[in-house]
């Protein structure tokens, strides 16, 4: 089936991300996966090439191209090619952090931010998760307090990704001086730059997307201006829910591509290889579960497009941005799965493209709000 969702202009975007992708990112990508790290130079490069902070106004030095088929072009393009952790890291700086900025903060936030932002040299991170606290952001305990013109935040987050590499994060703090489980109005949200107090923790070593650095971050007083308060005191908690559908939609795009690129490269491995005189094709079995997952690649396709276009018309709601994330990531968990049976002992060699994306994928149901959380908001709107 021929998707219906991209047009001539998202086709030429793409061509311009797969040279960025093969140029910028092929060549040294097993690198940072060995080195757990990618170079901040990726990220002025891909500045430079009008690939970060896409939803950016022209007076704040971006594009204005808040048509979200362009963002999902590129998380397609790292998906489908394995550089995961690239799309990871630039997802939780276009997806996470910019739309709340983008959404709530001031002209003067906007000025300074967003600039650098869109450059690739402020690289920013999204610290929500705590030790203590990661499904219930009503149990996070970092605390911010008014001092002056200025606000003291002290507290600890991890799982932070970009965490080590990047300049800034978008911290959820208390801020009502509550202890316990918060209420609605207890949390707000703060750009905080790296600055005294401001330490990080080791590299968290992950199973998969190694190349993407994932850390603990600790605050001790960390002195933050009332001018990178983002919004309004209070709304933290509000806030995130509101912007929670993008994070959940670009989940879901990264997902649906890499069902699509494993199931291609499947098709095409088991076609070359061999047993008992026959290529792995030639099976029964392979050949029902690839008619399987095609038939899922093609679901799944066209279930993620729907949201994208709700995205677009302003319409993607919480729980319809669920409910693509829970099902477009249960595939990706799935089928990298099956399709890593099928290439027998070399599915489980890193080298193979399948082994990586068995790894990558499985993050997918966890993250950005786990799959069980998913169900939780799904079910709540059926149960009314
Ligand atoms: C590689 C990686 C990168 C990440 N990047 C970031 C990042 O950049 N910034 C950030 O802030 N966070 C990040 N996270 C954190 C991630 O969002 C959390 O891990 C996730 O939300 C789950 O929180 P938790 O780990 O505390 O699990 P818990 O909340 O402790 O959950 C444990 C289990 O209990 C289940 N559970 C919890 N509550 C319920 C419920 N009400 N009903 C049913 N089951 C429930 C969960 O589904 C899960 O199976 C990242 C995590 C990973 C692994």
């Amino acid at each position: 089936m021929k998707r219906q969702l991209f047009e001539e202009d998202h086709e030429m975007f793409r061509e311009m991300a797969a040279e960025f992708n093969a140029r910028a990112v092929a060549p040294h990508y097993g690198q940072w996966d060995q080195d757990h790290m990618m170079p901040r130079s990726l990220w002025t490069a891909a500045g430079e090439q009008g690939l970060l902070g896409l939803a950016v106004p022209e007076e704040f030095g971006g594009l204005g191209m808040d048509d979200y088929r362009f963002r999902a072009v590129l998380d397609e393009e790292f998906a489908k090619s394995n550089h995961l952790a690239v799309g990871l890291a630039f997802h939780l700086h276009d997806d996470m952090v910019l739309p709340h900025l983008l959404a709530y903060g001031s002209d003067d936030l906007k000025a300074r931010w967003l600039p650098g932002m869109v450059s690739g040299e402020t690289v920013t991170s999204v610290a929500w998760t705590e030790p203590g606290a990661g499904s219930d952001l009503r149990g996070i305990r970092t605390k911010a307090v008014r001092d002056g013109d200025d606000w003291l935040i002290t507290g600890q987050k991890t799982f932070i990704g970009n965490g080590i590499s990047g300049d800034a994060s978008l911290v959820l703090a208390r801020t009502d001086g509550s202890t316990g489980r918060g209420g609605r109005d207890s949390f707000s949200l703060f750009m905080v730059r790296k600055s005294e107090g401001y330490n990080t923790g080791n590299q968290l070593d992950k199973m998969g997307l190694k190349a993407s650095d994932t850390a603990e971050l600790f605050f001790d007083n960390v002195r933050v201006p009332h001018a990178d308060l983002v919004g309004e005191e209070g709304k933290g908690l509000q806030y995130a829910a509101e912007q929670l559908p993008q994070g959940r939609l670009a989940i879901a795009v990264a997902s649906s591509a890499v069902v699509r690129a494993v199931y291609e490269a499947t098709v095409t491995y088991t076609k070359d290889r061999n047993a008992f005189g026959e290529r792995i094709i030639d099976f029964q079995n392979s050949r029902f579960e690839l008619a399987d997952i095609l038939t899922e690649v093609e679901v799944t396709e066209t279930y993620v497009d729907q949201a994208i276009r709700a995205f677009n018309a302003g319409e993607l709601d919480a729980a319809s941005a669920a409910r693509a994330k829970l099902w477009a990531s249960e595939r990706a968990k799935s089928v990298t799965d099956r399709c890593l049976q099928l290439h027998g002992g070399y599915g489980y060699i890193l080298e193979y493209p399948v082994a990586q994306a068995f790894l990558a994928a499985r993050l997918l149901t966890i993250f950005g709000g786990t799959n069980e959380i998913m169900r939780d908001v799904v079910g709540r709107t059926i149960a009314g």
